[in-house]
C-alpha cells in the first residue's frame, strides 16, 4: 500500500518551492493501520496566500473563516492544504459574548511544526509524513498508540473537548471505525462533556454526520456512541429508539449500508439514501401506510413525514431538498410494498433511491420480499443490464456463423446482478473494515 501521487506531487511542490510541507493526520494513521486513505490532508508552514502562490488561481482556492485553509485541485481531486497553527491563547479566541473562553472559535493563529502537533486532537492523528525520506515524524508517540489502538489525547481530554466539543465525536469514531480502545480519562470526560455537543453549530453536526454515513463503520460507530452517553445529544431520536424494536431496526439497515459501501461496487453514492434508512422506522411509524399506499390523505400523510423527518434530525442543519426527498422516497413505499400504480410509481425521481431502501429493508429482516420480487428495475439499473445483456450477446454472436439477425432481449425483469444480490448479515461484517 502506498499514497496516491496526487498528495505526493503537491508536497513536493510545496518542498520545491521552499516550504515545509507534509502528508498529515488519517491518511498516515490509515497507512499504519493498512487501510487505504481514502482521504488526504497536506500540511505546511507556507501561509493560505503562499500555497496560493505555489499553486496559482486556477488550482488553488482559500476557504474557510474559523480555520482558514487552501483548497488545490489536482487531477479531478480535492486537497486541504492547511497551515501549521498553534493553539490560540485567551485573546485570540475571540468567543461568542456567552461564551466563557473555552471554545475556540477562531483557530488561524499560525505555527510551527511543533505547534501543529500540539494543536492536533488524538496522538494517533499527529503524525506526518515526510515524502522525501519516506519517514513519518511523531513527537507524541503516536506510532505506539496506533499499533494498540488507544484513544490519547494530546492535552487534557475535558479541556480539549470543551474547546472544541466535536473532538469527542471524533475519538468515538476511533472506537467505532477503527477498533480503537478509549484510556478511561476519555470516555469520563466524554460522559461528562457530551451535552456541549449541542453547542457545536449544526451545520457541522450535519457534515459530521454525513462523514460518518459515508464510511462503511456507520454502525459501529453510532453504537460507540450510545455506548458512552453521547449519541443522546448527538442525534435524541436515534438514541432514545435505540434498545426498541424500531431502533434494532435501524441497526439492522445501517449495518446492511456499511456492507454495502464495502462490497458494492455500484452502491448508491445518494446522501438520501442512508439517511431516510436511520429514521425509517421513525418515519413509517407516523404515516398510514395503508392511506398512502390507496392515495388517500396524501398531503396529510406527506405533512406529518415532513415534520418527522425535520423532529428525527433537529440537531443537524439538514438541506430543504434533502428533507423532501427523504420524505418522497418514505411516501413510495407503501404503494411498492402494495404494488400499487407501480407505472407512475417506477417514473418517479426519487424511484431509484425508494428501489434501494426497499432492497435494503428485504436484505435487512426479509420485509416484503416477496413483493420487493414484484417491482420493475429502476431506469437506469434496467438500461445498465440492457447493455450487459447486449454485450454477452456480442460475444456469443461474434461465435456464430453465419451471423442471425440480432434480437434484442428484454431486460430480465427480475434477475438480480451480481452487485444486487443481497448480501445475508453476517456475524463478522462489523470488522470488515480490519479486512480491507
Ligand atoms: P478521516 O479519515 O475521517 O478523514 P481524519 O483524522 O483525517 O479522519 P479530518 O477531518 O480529515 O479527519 O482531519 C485531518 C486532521 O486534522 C486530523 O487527523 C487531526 O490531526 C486534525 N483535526 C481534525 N479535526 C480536529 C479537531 N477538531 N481538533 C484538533 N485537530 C483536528
Ligand atoms: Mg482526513
Amino acid at each position: 500500500m502506498r499514497f496516491n501521487d496526487a498528495p505526493v506531487a503537491i508536497v513536493r511542490q510545496l518542498v520545491n518551492n521552499g516550504f515545509e510541507a507534509y502528508i498529515v493526520g488519517g491518511a498516515v494513521r490509515d497507512m499504519l493501520l493498512e487501510k487505504q486513505p481514502k482521504d488526504y490532508d497536506i500540511t505546511t508552514n507556507a501561509t493560505p496566500e503562499e500555497v496560493r502562490r505555489v499553486f496559482g488561481r486556477r488550482k488553488c482556492r482559500l476557504i474557510g473563516k474559523r480555520f482558514r485553509l487552501a483548497l488545490v485541485f489536482w487531477d479531478g481531486e480535492t486537497y486541504e492544504v492547511s497551515t501549521f497553527r498553534k493553539e490560540p491563547n485567551h485573546i485570540e479566541r475571540r468567543g461568542r459574548p456567552t461564551d466563557k473562553g473555552e471554545m475556540i472559535w477562531n483557530d488561524n493563529v499560525f505555527g510551527t511544526l511543533e505547534d501543529d502537533v500540539r494543536r492536533r486532537d488524538f496522538t494517533a492523528n499527529a503524525l506526518y509524513y515526510d515524502v522525501n525520506t519516506d519517514e513519518i515524524i511523531d513527537m507524541i508517540n503516536g506510532m505506539e498508540d496506533i499499533k494498540t489502538r488507544v484513544v490519547r489525547c494530546i492535552g487534557v481530554p475535558a479541556t480539549r473537548f470543551m474547546e472544541d466539543p466535536v473532538r469527542m465525536l471524533r475519538a468515538l469514531k476511533l472506537v467505532g471505525q477503527h477498533q480503537f480502545k478509549m484510556r478511561e480519562n476519555i470516555r469520563k470526560a466524554i460522559v461528562e462533556k457530551a451535552a456541549l455537543i449541542q453547542e457545536a453549530s449544526p451545520a457541522r453536526l450535519f457534515e459530521e454526520l454525513q462523514k460518518i454515513l459515508n464510511t462503511d463503520s456507520a454502525l459501529p460507530i453510532f453504537e460507540a456512541c450510545q455506548e458512552n452517553g453521547f449519541l443522546k445529544y448527538f442525534c435524541p431520536m436515534l438514541s432514545t429508539l435505540w434498545e426498541t424494536p424500531g431502533g434494532e431496526l435501524i441497526r439492522a439497515l445501517l449495518k446492511q449500508h456499511d456492507d454495502c459501501i464495502d462490497h458494492e461496487k455500484n452502491y448508491f453514492k445518494e446522501k438520501s439514501l442512508p439517511m431516510s434508512l436511520m429514521a425509517l422506522p421513525y418515519l413509517l411509524s407516523v404515516i398510514d401506510m395503508d392511506e398512502v399506499s390507496r392515495h388517500v390523505n396524501v398531503v396529510a400523510n406527506q405533512d406529518a413525514c415532513a415534520k418527522a423527518i425535520h423532529t428525527f434530525f433537529l440537531t443537524f442543519n439538514m438541506p430543504k431538498e434533502m428533507l423532501y426527498d427523504i420524505r418522497d422516497i418514505v411516501m413510495l413505499l407503501p404503494e411498492m410494498a402494495a404494488l400499487h400504480n407501480l407505472d407512475k410509481v417506477r417514473n418517479n425521481p426519487v424511484y431509484p433511491l425508494a428501489y434501494e431502501v426497499f432492497r435494503l429493508l428485504t436484505m435487512a429482516n426479509g420485509w416484503m420480499a416477496d413483493a420487493f420480487a414484484e417491482l420493475p428495475l429502476p431506469n437506469d439499473v434496467s438500461q445498465w443490464q440492457e447493455q450487459a445483456t447486449r454485450e454477452i450477446e456480442e460475444d456469443s454472436l461474434q461465435t456464430q456463423q453465419p451471423k442471425r439477425p440480432r434480437r434484442r432481449r428484454r431486460p430480465a425483469k427480475r434477475k438480480k446482478t451480481a452487485a444486487e444480490t443481497p448480501a445475508q448479515p453476517t456475524n463478522d461484517s462489523l470488522d470488515s473494515t480490519d479486512n480491507e
